[in-house]
Protein backbone atom coordinates (compact mmCIF):
# COMPACT_ATOMS: atom_id res chain seq x y z
CA UNK A 1 0.00 0.00 0.00
CA UNK A 2 1.39 3.53 -1.26
CA UNK A 3 1.76 6.35 1.50
CA UNK A 4 -1.35 8.12 0.75
CA UNK A 5 -3.18 5.31 1.44
CA UNK A 6 -1.39 5.14 4.74
CA UNK A 7 -1.56 8.36 5.45
CA UNK A 8 -5.51 8.84 4.92
CA UNK A 9 -6.27 5.59 6.94
CA UNK A 10 -4.13 7.51 9.36
CA UNK A 11 -6.30 10.41 9.43
CA UNK A 12 -9.63 8.57 9.72
CA UNK A 13 -8.40 6.79 12.77
CA UNK A 14 -7.59 10.10 14.36
CA UNK A 15 -11.03 11.60 13.53
CA UNK A 16 -12.74 8.40 14.43
CA UNK A 17 -10.81 8.57 17.76
CA UNK A 18 -11.42 12.26 18.29
CA UNK A 19 -15.30 12.22 17.88
CA UNK A 20 -15.43 9.64 20.21
CA UNK A 21 -13.94 11.29 22.53
CA UNK A 22 -16.04 14.05 22.31
CA UNK A 23 -19.05 11.70 22.12
CA UNK A 24 -18.35 10.18 25.48
CA UNK A 25 -16.46 12.49 27.73
CA UNK A 26 -17.67 16.00 26.82
CA UNK A 27 -20.17 17.87 27.35
CA UNK A 28 -20.12 18.72 24.14
CA UNK A 29 -21.42 15.37 23.55
CA UNK A 30 -23.76 15.15 26.53
CA UNK A 31 -27.07 15.41 23.82
CA UNK A 32 -26.29 12.92 21.30
CA UNK A 33 -25.34 10.46 24.16
CA UNK A 34 -28.58 11.12 25.06
CA UNK A 35 -29.96 10.06 21.99
CA UNK A 36 -28.45 7.26 21.94
CA UNK A 37 -29.78 6.33 25.15
CA UNK A 38 -33.09 7.06 23.93
CA UNK A 39 -32.43 4.54 20.96
CA UNK A 40 -31.29 1.74 23.43
CA UNK A 41 -27.90 1.77 22.89
CA UNK A 42 -25.77 1.25 25.45
CA UNK A 43 -22.05 2.34 26.94
CA UNK A 44 -20.71 -1.17 26.02
CA UNK A 45 -21.63 -0.84 22.23
CA UNK A 46 -20.81 2.55 22.28
CA UNK A 47 -17.83 1.61 22.67
CA UNK A 48 -17.31 -1.52 20.62
CA UNK A 49 -18.67 0.31 17.06
CA UNK A 50 -16.33 3.42 18.41
CA UNK A 51 -19.69 5.71 17.97
CA UNK A 52 -19.00 9.33 17.74
CA UNK A 53 -19.99 13.16 17.85
CA UNK A 54 -19.35 15.81 15.54
CA UNK A 55 -19.96 19.05 17.14
CA UNK A 56 -22.16 22.18 15.93
CA UNK A 57 -18.76 23.63 14.54
CA UNK A 58 -17.30 23.74 11.08
CA UNK A 59 -13.51 23.99 11.87
CA UNK A 60 -13.02 21.96 15.14
CA UNK A 61 -11.77 18.57 13.27
CA UNK A 62 -9.97 20.31 11.21
CA UNK A 63 -7.95 22.88 13.82
CA UNK A 64 -7.27 19.04 15.36
CA UNK A 65 -6.15 17.83 11.88
CA UNK A 66 -4.06 20.57 11.22
CA UNK A 67 -1.98 20.04 14.27
CA UNK A 68 -1.52 16.71 14.51
CA UNK A 69 -1.06 16.22 10.38
CA UNK A 70 1.30 18.85 9.10
CA UNK A 71 0.92 17.93 5.69
CA UNK A 72 -2.53 16.74 5.70
CA UNK A 73 -4.30 15.48 2.79
CA UNK A 74 -7.17 17.63 3.42
CA UNK A 75 -8.80 17.83 -0.36
CA UNK A 76 -7.60 13.75 -0.84
CA UNK A 77 -9.50 12.48 2.98
CA UNK A 78 -13.10 13.50 2.16
CA UNK A 79 -13.38 15.09 6.03
CA UNK A 80 -13.60 18.76 4.53
CA UNK A 81 -15.43 20.23 1.59
CA UNK A 82 -13.58 23.44 0.02
CA UNK A 83 -14.70 26.58 0.49
CA UNK A 84 -15.14 29.12 -2.55
CA UNK A 85 -11.56 31.11 -1.65
CA UNK A 86 -9.83 27.45 -1.36
CA UNK A 87 -10.18 27.25 2.58
CA UNK A 88 -11.46 24.27 4.43
CA UNK A 89 -14.30 23.42 6.76
CA UNK A 90 -15.62 20.40 8.57
CA UNK A 91 -17.56 18.28 6.35
CA UNK A 92 -19.56 16.53 8.91
CA UNK A 93 -21.19 18.85 12.02
CA UNK A 94 -23.48 18.25 14.78
CA UNK A 95 -24.47 14.51 13.68
CA UNK A 96 -23.79 11.10 15.46
CA UNK A 97 -20.69 9.59 13.82
CA UNK A 98 -20.43 5.82 12.60
CA UNK A 99 -17.15 5.01 11.65
CA UNK A 100 -16.99 3.30 8.50
CA UNK A 101 -14.09 0.14 8.46
CA UNK A 102 -12.37 -1.81 6.06
CA UNK A 103 -12.20 -5.72 6.64
CA UNK A 104 -8.91 -5.49 9.14
CA UNK A 105 -11.23 -2.97 11.27
CA UNK A 106 -9.45 0.28 10.24
CA UNK A 107 -11.27 3.31 9.69
CA UNK A 108 -11.90 4.62 5.60
CA UNK A 109 -14.93 6.51 6.04
CA UNK A 110 -17.94 8.22 8.15
CA UNK A 111 -21.68 8.23 8.12
CA UNK A 112 -23.00 10.53 9.86
CA UNK A 113 -26.45 10.95 11.46
CA UNK A 114 -28.38 13.83 11.76
CA UNK A 115 -29.63 14.87 15.65
CA UNK A 116 -33.36 14.35 15.90
CA UNK A 117 -33.54 17.73 17.10
CA UNK A 118 -31.68 19.50 14.03
CA UNK A 119 -34.85 19.91 12.17
CA UNK A 120 -33.77 20.89 8.76
CA UNK A 121 -35.85 24.07 6.83
CA UNK A 122 -37.29 23.19 3.88
CA UNK A 123 -35.36 25.21 1.98
CA UNK A 124 -32.35 23.08 2.77
CA UNK A 125 -32.77 20.29 3.78
CA UNK A 126 -30.25 18.10 4.81
CA UNK A 127 -29.55 14.25 4.34
CA UNK A 128 -30.56 11.92 7.30
CA UNK A 129 -27.39 10.21 7.19
CA UNK A 130 -24.30 12.15 5.42
CA UNK A 131 -21.62 9.58 3.87
CA UNK A 132 -18.13 10.30 3.41
CA UNK A 133 -17.31 10.74 -0.83
CA UNK A 134 -15.42 8.54 -2.68
CA UNK A 135 -11.97 8.48 -1.69
CA UNK A 136 -8.44 6.47 -2.26
CA UNK A 137 -9.89 4.83 0.55
CA UNK A 138 -13.47 4.37 0.29
CA UNK A 139 -15.34 2.81 -2.48
CA UNK A 140 -18.77 2.34 -1.45
CA UNK A 141 -19.90 -0.25 -3.96
CA UNK A 142 -16.98 -2.52 -2.02
CA UNK A 143 -17.07 -1.40 1.85
CA UNK A 144 -19.81 -3.81 3.92
CA UNK A 145 -20.48 -2.01 7.56
CA UNK A 146 -19.41 -4.18 9.90
CA UNK A 147 -17.65 -6.94 8.24
CA UNK A 148 -15.01 -6.80 10.73
CA UNK A 149 -16.70 -7.58 13.55
CA UNK A 150 -18.97 -9.89 11.90
CA UNK A 151 -16.60 -11.50 9.84
CA UNK A 152 -15.75 -14.77 12.68
CA UNK A 153 -19.65 -14.88 13.57
CA UNK A 154 -20.35 -14.95 9.70
CA UNK A 155 -18.04 -18.44 9.41
CA UNK A 156 -18.89 -20.00 12.37
CA UNK A 157 -22.37 -19.62 11.47
CA UNK A 158 -22.01 -19.80 7.38
CA UNK A 159 -24.36 -17.67 7.15
CA UNK A 160 -24.86 -13.64 7.19
CA UNK A 161 -27.78 -11.88 7.79
CA UNK A 162 -28.05 -8.30 5.18
CA UNK A 163 -29.58 -4.88 6.87
CA UNK A 164 -30.11 -1.69 5.45
CA UNK A 165 -29.52 -0.01 8.14
CA UNK A 166 -26.50 0.66 10.46
CA UNK A 167 -28.52 0.77 13.81
CA UNK A 168 -30.31 -2.64 11.98
CA UNK A 169 -26.87 -4.04 12.26
CA UNK A 170 -26.48 -2.48 15.72
CA UNK A 171 -29.98 -3.81 17.13
CA UNK A 172 -29.15 -7.36 15.54
CA UNK A 173 -25.67 -7.31 17.15
CA UNK A 174 -26.58 -6.63 20.74
CA UNK A 175 -29.55 -9.60 20.15
CA UNK A 176 -26.54 -11.47 19.79
CA UNK A 177 -27.21 -12.69 16.11
CA UNK A 178 -23.82 -11.11 15.47
CA UNK A 179 -23.13 -12.07 12.40
CA UNK A 180 -24.74 -9.14 11.18
CA UNK A 181 -23.47 -6.48 7.82
CA UNK A 182 -25.19 -3.87 6.08
CA UNK A 183 -24.49 -1.93 2.75
CA UNK A 184 -24.14 2.18 2.70
CA UNK A 185 -27.48 3.26 2.13
CA UNK A 186 -27.26 1.84 -1.61
CA UNK A 187 -28.08 -1.08 -3.36
CA UNK A 188 -26.32 -4.57 -2.89
CA UNK A 189 -23.42 -4.66 -5.39
CA UNK A 190 -21.61 -7.52 -7.19
CA UNK A 191 -18.06 -6.73 -5.60
CA UNK A 192 -20.19 -6.95 -2.02
CA UNK A 193 -21.53 -10.24 -2.92
CA UNK A 194 -18.37 -11.81 -4.12
CA UNK A 195 -16.75 -10.46 -1.00
CA UNK A 196 -19.40 -12.36 1.07
CA UNK A 197 -19.58 -15.07 -1.26
CA UNK A 198 -15.86 -15.92 0.38
CA UNK A 199 -16.93 -16.65 3.66
CA UNK A 200 -20.54 -18.15 3.91
CA UNK A 201 -22.79 -20.54 2.03
CA UNK A 202 -26.37 -18.63 3.20
CA UNK A 203 -27.61 -14.75 3.08
CA UNK A 204 -30.69 -14.29 5.22
CA UNK A 205 -31.77 -10.68 3.88
CA UNK A 206 -33.42 -8.33 6.86
CA UNK A 207 -34.58 -5.12 5.12
CA UNK A 208 -36.93 -2.32 6.12
CA UNK A 209 -40.88 -3.50 6.15
CA UNK A 210 -41.64 -0.47 3.64
CA UNK A 211 -42.08 -0.64 0.36
CA UNK A 212 -38.90 0.78 -0.87
CA UNK A 213 -37.43 -2.40 1.51
CA UNK A 214 -39.13 -5.45 -0.21
CA UNK A 215 -38.14 -3.49 -3.16
CA UNK A 216 -35.15 -3.89 -2.85
CA UNK A 217 -35.56 -7.35 -0.84
CA UNK A 218 -36.35 -8.28 -4.65
CA UNK A 219 -33.60 -7.40 -6.33
CA UNK A 220 -31.20 -8.34 -3.99
CA UNK A 221 -33.13 -11.60 -4.51
CA UNK A 222 -32.73 -11.45 -8.14
CA UNK A 223 -28.63 -10.17 -7.82
CA UNK A 224 -27.83 -12.71 -5.27
CA UNK A 225 -29.77 -16.19 -7.17
CA UNK A 226 -28.17 -14.86 -10.60
CA UNK A 227 -24.28 -14.56 -9.85
CA UNK A 228 -23.71 -17.03 -6.99
CA UNK A 229 -24.59 -20.34 -5.36
CA UNK A 230 -25.02 -18.94 -2.97
CA UNK A 231 -28.47 -19.67 -0.53
CA UNK A 232 -31.20 -17.08 -0.10
CA UNK A 233 -33.53 -16.73 2.90
CA UNK A 234 -35.86 -13.76 4.30
CA UNK A 235 -36.85 -12.29 7.50
CA UNK A 236 -40.14 -10.37 6.02
CA UNK A 237 -40.88 -7.02 9.04
CA UNK A 238 -44.45 -6.45 9.98
CA UNK A 239 -46.06 -2.91 9.51
CA UNK A 240 -43.28 -1.10 7.71
CA UNK A 241 -40.96 -1.73 10.40
CA UNK A 242 -37.31 -1.45 10.33
CA UNK A 243 -35.58 -4.47 12.70
CA UNK A 244 -34.35 -1.70 14.92
CA UNK A 245 -37.95 -0.27 15.31
CA UNK A 246 -38.86 -3.79 15.92
CA UNK A 247 -36.39 -3.93 18.56
CA UNK A 248 -37.73 -0.98 20.42
CA UNK A 249 -41.32 -1.88 19.99
CA UNK A 250 -41.13 -5.84 20.57
CA UNK A 251 -37.62 -5.86 22.70
CA UNK A 252 -34.34 -7.56 21.68
CA UNK A 253 -35.54 -10.80 22.83
CA UNK A 254 -38.23 -11.00 20.42
CA UNK A 255 -35.85 -9.75 17.93
CA UNK A 256 -33.57 -12.02 17.89
CA UNK A 257 -36.45 -15.13 18.44
CA UNK A 258 -39.94 -14.12 16.86
CA UNK A 259 -37.92 -12.09 13.74
CA UNK A 260 -34.32 -13.15 13.05
CA UNK A 261 -35.31 -16.82 13.32
CA UNK A 262 -38.32 -16.65 11.88
CA UNK A 263 -36.74 -17.27 7.72
CA UNK A 264 -38.67 -17.47 4.60
CA UNK A 265 -37.45 -19.09 1.61
CA UNK A 266 -37.34 -16.69 -1.43
CA UNK A 267 -40.43 -18.92 -2.89
CA UNK A 268 -42.62 -18.56 0.51
CA UNK A 269 -41.13 -14.13 0.23
CA UNK A 270 -42.39 -13.82 -3.42
CA UNK A 271 -45.79 -15.61 -2.77
CA UNK A 272 -46.79 -12.82 -0.66
CA UNK A 273 -45.32 -10.35 -2.42
CA UNK A 274 -46.95 -11.39 -5.46
CA UNK A 275 -50.59 -11.98 -3.86
CA UNK A 276 -50.28 -7.39 -3.23
CA UNK A 277 -51.47 -6.73 -6.54
CA UNK A 278 -54.41 -9.08 -6.18
CA UNK A 279 -58.06 -9.27 -4.50
CA UNK A 280 -58.46 -12.55 -3.79
CA UNK A 281 -61.69 -12.41 -3.34
CA UNK A 282 -62.09 -12.30 -7.04
CA UNK A 283 -62.17 -15.66 -8.69
CA UNK A 284 -60.29 -14.29 -12.07
CA UNK A 285 -57.33 -13.13 -9.44
CA UNK A 286 -57.48 -16.13 -7.76
CA UNK A 287 -56.49 -17.49 -10.97
CA UNK A 288 -54.00 -15.06 -12.34
CA UNK A 289 -52.33 -15.42 -8.66
CA UNK A 290 -51.57 -18.75 -8.99
CA UNK A 291 -50.72 -18.61 -12.25
CA UNK A 292 -47.51 -16.24 -11.31
CA UNK A 293 -46.99 -18.33 -8.05
CA UNK A 294 -46.66 -21.81 -9.91
CA UNK A 295 -44.29 -20.12 -12.43
CA UNK A 296 -42.25 -18.94 -9.20
CA UNK A 297 -42.25 -22.46 -7.91
CA UNK A 298 -41.27 -24.07 -11.19
CA UNK A 299 -38.23 -21.88 -11.06
CA UNK A 300 -37.17 -23.40 -7.32
CA UNK A 301 -35.01 -26.73 -7.49
CA UNK A 302 -35.87 -28.49 -4.31
CA UNK A 303 -38.32 -31.13 -4.39
CA UNK A 304 -39.50 -31.26 -1.26
CA UNK A 305 -40.22 -27.13 -0.93
CA UNK A 306 -42.24 -27.77 -4.47
CA UNK A 307 -44.15 -30.45 -2.69
CA UNK A 308 -44.63 -28.07 0.58
CA UNK A 309 -45.72 -25.37 -1.42
CA UNK A 310 -48.04 -27.42 -3.17
CA UNK A 311 -50.16 -28.67 -0.30
CA UNK A 312 -49.99 -25.42 1.39
CA UNK A 313 -51.73 -23.83 -1.84
CA UNK A 314 -54.15 -26.55 -2.34
CA UNK A 315 -55.34 -25.76 1.55
CA UNK A 316 -55.51 -22.92 0.84
CA UNK A 317 -57.29 -22.08 -2.18
CA UNK A 318 -59.15 -25.40 -1.60
CA UNK A 319 -58.14 -27.27 -5.00
CA UNK A 320 -56.68 -30.80 -5.51
CA UNK A 321 -53.18 -30.91 -5.23
CA UNK A 322 -53.33 -33.43 -7.99
CA UNK A 323 -54.39 -30.51 -10.10
CA UNK A 324 -51.93 -27.84 -9.22
CA UNK A 325 -49.32 -30.55 -9.47
CA UNK A 326 -50.77 -31.12 -13.24
CA UNK A 327 -49.96 -27.05 -13.97
CA UNK A 328 -46.84 -27.10 -12.41
CA UNK A 329 -45.35 -30.03 -14.62
CA UNK A 330 -46.51 -28.16 -17.43
CA UNK A 331 -44.41 -25.28 -16.17
CA UNK A 332 -41.61 -27.21 -15.70
CA UNK A 333 -41.62 -28.93 -18.83
CA UNK A 334 -42.16 -25.24 -21.18
P1 LIG B 1 -32.66 5.67 11.63
O1 LIG B 1 -33.15 4.43 12.32
O2 LIG B 1 -31.44 6.22 12.27
O3 LIG B 1 -33.72 6.69 11.44
P2 LIG B 1 -32.50 4.03 9.26
O4 LIG B 1 -31.27 3.17 9.15
O5 LIG B 1 -33.75 3.36 9.65
O6 LIG B 1 -32.16 5.27 10.18
P3 LIG B 1 -33.43 4.40 6.55
O7 LIG B 1 -34.15 5.62 6.12
O8 LIG B 1 -34.19 3.13 6.69
O9 LIG B 1 -32.68 4.79 7.89
O10 LIG B 1 -32.20 4.19 5.58
C1 LIG B 1 -31.43 3.00 5.61
C2 LIG B 1 -29.98 3.32 5.37
O11 LIG B 1 -29.86 4.07 4.19
C3 LIG B 1 -29.31 4.18 6.45
O12 LIG B 1 -28.79 3.44 7.52
C4 LIG B 1 -28.22 4.85 5.67
O13 LIG B 1 -27.13 3.98 5.48
C5 LIG B 1 -28.86 5.06 4.33
N1 LIG B 1 -29.44 6.39 4.18
C6 LIG B 1 -30.61 6.85 4.68
N2 LIG B 1 -30.83 8.12 4.31
C7 LIG B 1 -29.79 8.48 3.56
C8 LIG B 1 -29.42 9.66 2.87
N3 LIG B 1 -30.20 10.75 2.87
N4 LIG B 1 -28.26 9.66 2.18
C9 LIG B 1 -27.46 8.56 2.16
N5 LIG B 1 -27.76 7.42 2.78
C10 LIG B 1 -28.89 7.37 3.47
MN1 LIG C 1 -35.41 2.13 4.86
MN1 LIG D 1 -34.76 1.90 8.36
MN1 LIG E 1 -34.35 2.82 11.66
Amino acid sequence: KNSTHQKLIEMHEHAKSFFHHILVNTEVGKDAMTYLEQRGISREYIDEFELGFAPDNRDILLKVMQKEFKDGLFDESGLFVERDDGTFMDRFFNRVMFPIKDAKGKTIGFSGRQMPTDQPDKDKKQPKYLNSPETEIFNKREVIYNFHLARPHIRKTNEVYLFEGFMDVMASYMSGVKNAVATMGTSLTEQQIHRLERVCEDVTICYDGDSAGINATNRAIELLTNNTAIGVQVVSLPNKLDPDDYRMTYGTDALENELLHHKKTVFQFKRVYLMQDFNLANESDVLAYLELVLKELAMIPSVIEKDFALTQLSEEFNLSKETLQLQLNQLIQD
